[in-house]
């Protein structure tokens, strides 16, 4: 096959490199995973025992055709049954599961797959639409295999290194992705999302190298081909030639060597040469993600996304955590950071990251009931979570931010409900911090308008780029057709970043940046420069962040941000922001 080259939009670091894995939506209620060397038998027995049971449902409805059945049924039900008994269906999968250690319901897709890409090289119609036949057997086969609703590959004690797969889908939903987290994965390939699509963060808090918005890559790519990620740069080569995978290989063994040499910072604190320090902290998603923020050597959580235990919830006795689940969660967070401050974002729903409750806007989802919108609308499901969050902070420091905020009665009825969330708690003797920080995102365009209000009524603030950028813009952040237009330094998004660090600064409250941008090193200088001293972003970018504050002394930016400050002019503002790079 020719190795061709496939441009999406760069999400996170490093490369991949493996087979792909093609997530089609016909496949995506079977279960894949590898089945252990002991279990390999046993796994044949199971795809065997399957298919002998689908031969019985066909002889069973054979005989009880009724008189008047047209004849072309039990033609069919004889093509099916030969079909079955074909040592294509019969066999081919079988060696699949001994060979590569796949599940049955994966060999059979996998097997299943390739005989239907022979049969549309076929010239003759009728025989080209065989295939049809062919997945109406395999769906009866895996009828009897399934009943569960997991669709990615997970790794059951397997040797990580066996697991070289690369995930390729028209899209995968935020709630799939976190399923990467013990799935036998190393990278994934989408045709829909842009830069920050909340599938596009999930990746990269978990460092796995991805390209999103290809257009057609699931189309273009077939099951099984060999495919190499290059995430920096945006790009799928698939079917490489054995030159270029040697080259990648040992591009991608350089900076695994450089990102572990990274990793010594770990201690180091983050203070630039001329002695102003950065506080850098640790976007995650869920609590187990708190591990990878310390082995980062993050001063905290600056953004926990508490909506990723709300999602994915099908199969759950309740179908949203209960206090106490959520408490558990957050406790075990704020446990993990050792003293450190945990930041914990209320609910932020809607938009691309729907419950499985809810009907979400299908007119405009990202301007519907998302975050605050939403929580102010279901007092209860608010209520609940605000008392976890409390009765978390009687372990460990915990401040409560919370999203989308853009008008005033958003903040007092927050408060409020904040305030009766302390009441109820005292009244029980539970145990919360009397005095817990309440902050706001900044990421509607009417709340940077609007700062006076915030300061005076909040805490601390936290700029969400990603939303600032899609609300100011107009852009929707998810969609790979107008990703072109996602500019992080459009002069509107760096006026409101300055109104928002200088309002800050006067009122005397902290204010970080929690946004992708905060995790871009071409930015670093640029934010810090502006007066931005705290930094929240996925634990693996951070210590390539910490590497370029060590390397950067604040003075001399000064002069080069005023004039990036002053001008309107994108190609001005862009030349200035890459020249920061080389200032000494
Ligand atoms: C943001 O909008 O920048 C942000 C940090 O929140 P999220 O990406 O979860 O919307
Ligand atoms: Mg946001």
């Amino acid at each position: 096959m020719a190795s061709f080259t496939l441009q999406g939009i760069p999400v996170s670091r490093g490369i991949a490199i493996g087979r792909a894995h093609l997530l089609r939506p016909a496949a995506l209620d079977v279960q894949h995973y590898l089945v252990a060397q002991e279990q390999v038998e046993a796994e044949v027995r199971r795809l065997q025992d399957a298919i002998t049971q689908v031969h019985k449902e066909l002889q069973a409805i054979w005989s009880d055709l009724p008189q008047d059945a047209p004849t072309e049924l039990g033609a069919f039900l004889d093509v099916h049954a030969l079909i079955l008994s074909d040592p294509m269906i019969s066999e081919a999968p079988l060696d699949i599961i001994r060979n590569r250690h796949y599940n049955a319901e994966w060999a059979l897709v996998t097997q299943i797959d390739v005989l239907s890409a022979q049969f549309d090289e076929i010239e003759d119609d009728y025989l080209r639409e065989r295939k049809a036949d062919i997945q109406q057997v395999a769906e009866r086969v895996l009828k009897v295999l399934t009943g569960s609703a997991h669709s990615l590959p997970r790794a059951e004690g397997i040797d990580e290194r066996s697991a070289n797969m690369i995930v390729v889908a028209r899209d995968i939903s935020p709630a799939d992705m976190m399923q990467f987290r013990d799935a036998a994965f190393n990278g994934f390939v989408t045709d829909e999302g842009g830069q920050n699509s909340h599938t596009a963060i999930v990746s990269r808090s978990l460092g796995i190298p991805a390209v999103v918005g290809t257009g057609n890559a699931s189309r273009l790519i077939e099951q099984d081909d060999w495919l190499i990620i290059d995430s920096d740069a945006g790009v799928v080569i698939v079917a490489p030639s054995p030159l270029v995978l040697e080259q990648y290989r040992e591009l991608q063994a350089r900076l695994l060597k450089a990102r572990k040499k990274l990793l010594k910072l770990k201690k180091t604190p983050a203070v630039t040469l001329d002695g102003v320090e950065i506080t850098l902290l640790a976007n995650i998603e869920l609590p187990d993600h708190a591990i990878a923020a310390v082995e980062a050597g993050a001063s905290g959580v600056g953004l926990f996304r508490s909506e990723f235990l709300f999602m994915g919830r099908t199969g759950h006795a309740h179908k949203l955590p209960t206090e106490e689940e959520q408490f558990t969660a957050y406790r075990a967070a704020v446990q993990a950071m050792k003293g450190r401050p945990v930041t914990i974002r209320t609910l932020d729903v809607g938009a691309d990251k729907p419950l499985d409750t809810t009907d979400h806007n299908i007119l405009n989802p990202a301007l519907g009931l998302r975050a605050i919108r939403y929580c102010l609308a279901e007092p209860q499901i608010f209520m609940t979570q605000l008392r976890a969050m409390l009765r978390a902070s009687a372990f460990g420091p915990v401040h409560i931010l919370i999203p989308m905020m853009a008008h005033a009665f958003e903040i007092d009825q927050s408060l409020a409900m904040i305030e009766q969330a302390k009441a109820e708690l005292k009244a029980e003797n539970k145990k919360f911090d009397a005095d817990i920080h309440v902050g706001a995102m900044i990421e509607v365009p009417a709340a940077a308008l609007t700062l006076p209000l915030f300061v005076k009524k909040l805490d601390f603030l936290s700029v969400g780029t990603n939303d600032l950028i899609q609300y100011t813009l107009a852009i929707d952040r998810a969609d790979h057709e107008v990703a072109h237009l996602y500019n992080d330094i459009h002069p509107a998004i760096l006026q409101l970043l300055h109104m928002t660090v200088t309002a800050a600064e006067k009122a005397g409250i902290p204010v970080a940046i929690c946004g992708g941008m905060a995790g871009d090193r071409r930015l670093t200088r640029l934010l810090i420069g502006m007066g931005f001293r705290e930094l929240s972003m996925p634990a693996a970018l951070l210590p390539e962040i910490k590497q370029e504050i060590l390397n950067t002394n604040l003075e001399n930016l000064q002069p080069h941000i005023k004039k990036i400050l002053r001008s309107y002019d994108p190609q001005i503002i862009q030349d200035v922001v890459a020249s920061l790079a080389s200032v000494a």
